[in-house]
């Protein structure tokens, strides 16, 4: 790699300096694009076949284009044709496609799952400069005077396969992923390509000067470098030892929405009014329509975005709410939604004058169980013994963990008799010739639930003392 990587940029760099010559020119040029896709090829040969395609995808398009540059040169120079199209276009244009697609089974690889808020966000982005990009360049191409149907089409085909790849990309940036070296390899080479091609729209556009500009052989130069360097970043990033964590399934992290993020989305859904109060300013709208479909749809994605948002908000809320009403280990309620539900129940029995029993239950020897068989088996028969009594329990019983290895039951509509019934049969399910001991205390219809539970305790610390595995009212 380090040597692909001198090699590379000896050879960009003296491209400052051959002669001003057609042929040398697109030659050199011709040379390095090659020594990229040799780059993207030998890197790909040494990855796994399966993670192969994205970059066959990227050569394909990179050789493509690069070989378009002599034939442009043909067909100009020594064939004398004028204006567009030329066979050169097609080879040119196949970069894009290729690239997409090369992007799209990269992204596809990052993340199986679907990443809708990272498709919003780069259609957001797109959608904006692409509104720009209909005004200012597009437009003016399709009306061109000198050119016929298809030179207009093709001329406009350029600028619509930078949105597509500037949609892959910020697709690929907002999404999830390792980013190693390799993928700022990537997509500082799309980032490349797209500036190349932004330097010759903003200097053809300027009326006058920008011809002469062009002409200045240093600067042209320096536009058509950064291509070269778009070129060899592929193939090294290829070439990277890292070059196979481009394609790892990423872990299903949200996409983050930071500051610049949101300065980005925001200025980019701001392009449209903006272009408006230009036009506005300039004494007449010419785009108008173009700017009201660009406004629609930029409105529409903020709304989706938005909605997206306020779901995550939501889907997490009920996730931290399940969080802090169940006990991790073993599943069931804890003691806040113990705490919180007992004194609506008693509200409920003496409305109704129905019985009320609690119980509260203590594993016995349970120390010594832990010391036996070890902290995770006494982990594991908790979990276990939980789901055992639960299924001994009616179903209008609330069984929590009360803390430790100790349980309560709140048992509705049971009188003494009843409720002693019921812990027996639990008793009776506890996994793992396990015993515990249990204090049931039925509701006087006037104390609060505190000294009820205080009751039951009492009665616990009675079974204890009587010899434990029972049940004490
Ligand atoms: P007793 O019959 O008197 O209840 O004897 P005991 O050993 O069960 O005594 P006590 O109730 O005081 O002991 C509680 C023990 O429960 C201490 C601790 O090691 C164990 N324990 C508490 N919570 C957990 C837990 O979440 N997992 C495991 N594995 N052990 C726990
Ligand atoms: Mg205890
Ligand atoms: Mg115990």
């Amino acid at each position: 790699m380090k040597r692909y990587a001198v090699l590379a940029a000896v050879a960009i760099a003296a491209y400052q300096l051959i002669p001003a010559d057609g042929w040398w020119t697109s030659g050199w040029q011709l040379a390095i694009g090659y020594l990229g896709v040799a780059g993207i090829l030998a890197g790909t040969h040494r990855l796994p076949r399966r993670d192969r395609l994205p970059w066959w995808c990227f050569a394909f398009g990179v050789g493509a284009n690069v070989t378009g540059i002599p034939v442009s040169i043909y067909c100009v120079d020594v064939l004398g044709w004028q204006g567009l199209p030329t066979p050169a276009d097609p080879l040119f244009l196949l970069l894009y496609p290729a690239c997409a697609l090369g992007l799209a089974l990269l992204i596809r690889r990052r993340e199986p799952r679907r990443n809708r808020t990272a498709v919003v966000d780069a259609a957001t982005i797109t959608t904006g400069l692409g509104l720009l990009a209909w005004v200012y360049v597009i437009k003016p191409a399709t009306l061109g005077q000198d050119i016929d149907m298809l030179g207009r089409a093709v001329q406009a085909a350029y600028p619509i396969g930078d949105l597509l790849l500037l949609a892959m990309m910020t697709r690929l940036l907002r999404g999830g992923g390792r980013r190693g070296a390799p993928f700022w390899w990537i997509t500082g080479s799309l980032g490349a390509f797209l500036l190349g091609d932004t330097a010759w729209v903003v200097v053809g556009s300027i009326p006058q000067i920008g011809a002469q500009v062009e002409k200045i052989q240093w600067f042209s130069r320096s536009i058509d470098m950064v291509f070269l360097v778009a070129f060899v970043l592929f193939g090294l990033g290829a070439l990277h030892n890292e070059a196979r964590e481009v394609g790892a399934a990423a872990s299903p992290e949200p996409v983050r929405l930071g500051r610049i993020q949101l300065a980005l989305l925001a200025a980019a859904s701001l392009i449209a009014p903006g272009l408006l109060a230009v036009q506005l300013a300039q004494g007449r709208v010419r785009d108008g329509w173009a700017i009201v479909i660009g406004c629609t749809v930029l409105f529409l994605l903020v709304v989706l975005r938005m909605a997206q948002l306020v779901r995550e908000v939501e889907r997490r809320a009920a996730q931290v709410r399940d969080l802090a009403r169940r006990d991790e280990l073993t599943g069931l309620p804890n003691r806040r939604v113990w705490n919180e539900d007992l004194p609506r129940a008693l509200e409920f029995a003496r409305r109704d004058r129905r019985p009320m029993s609690v119980a509260l239950l203590d594993l016995d020897h349970f120390k010594l169980f832990n010391d036996t068989f070890g902290h995770p088996a006494g982990d594991r028969l908790l979990k276990e013994a939980s789901a055992a009594w639960h299924g001994a329990l009616r179903a209008v019983d609330l069984l929590a963990r009360y803390g430790g290895e100790e349980f309560v039951v709140l048992l509705p509509d049971a009188d003494e008799g009843e409720a002693r019934e019921i812990m027996e049969r639990v008793l009776a399910a506890t996994p793992q010739e396990q015993t515990f001991s249990a204090g049931i205390a039925v509701w006087d219809g006037d104390e609060t639930p505190d000294q009820l539970v205080a009751r039951a305790d009492a009665a616990l610390y009675a079974a204890k003392n009587a010899g434990r595995n029972r049940v004490t009212v």
